[in-house]
């Protein structure tokens, strides 16, 4: 819950709205708006490549390549940027799956943020290279995903739809 209002410093915001705070001091609004987020569901030789997240929330825990996107990026580039990042992955074909929301509780905050997924596939195995906020990855058989050992309700839902619909 927010009580300090960012503009005048006062402990006078209020929950105005589902997404929103208000000031009572300077009338400030401060919105907690859907951020936008990407992840990818890469696929090879019947396989799909979960990430063991490195980080909080749910340190451990398997979840999909991906990330917040930045500033000014499109859904493509912030794929590219983070694919990148954590895995080293480079010249792929991103195509589009769909989206996806999500609950992102952080640093006792909680984030609501709209996934865009997309899908990868790939002919071969790539070389990984976790880094950034993944601490390894694993290649699991479509039929032998087990959803809840991921961390999100997006992702499961994503990797739910990508296996029932092949
Ligand atoms: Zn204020």
């Amino acid at each position: 819950m927010m009580k300090f209002c960012p503009r005048c410093g006062e402990p006078k915001l209020t929950t105005a709205s589902q997404k929103s705070f208000e000031c009572g001091a300077c009338g400030f609004t401060l919105y907690m708006n859907t951020a936008a987020a990407v992840g990818a569901i890469i696929e090879c030789e019947g396989c799909v490549l979960a990430t063991v997240r490195a980080g909080s929330p749910d340190v451990g825990m398997l979840d999909l390549p991906g990330g917040f996107v930045d500033h000014g990026e499109t859904g493509e580039q912030a794929l590219r940027r983070e694919l990148d990042e954590e895995l080293g992955l480079k010249g792929f074909i991103p195509v589009y799956f769909g989206t996806y929301p999500n609950v992102y509780p952080y640093k006792s905050v909680t984030y609501h943020t709209l996934d865009l997924v997309f899908a990868v596939r790939l002919d071969e195995q790539p070389t990984i290279t976790p880094s950034d906020d993944v601490a390894g990855v694993e290649w699991i058989k479509k039929s032998e995903v087990e959803l809840r050992d991921f961390a999100f309700a997006s992702v499961r839902a994503a990797l739910s739809d990508y296996i029932r619909t092949g």
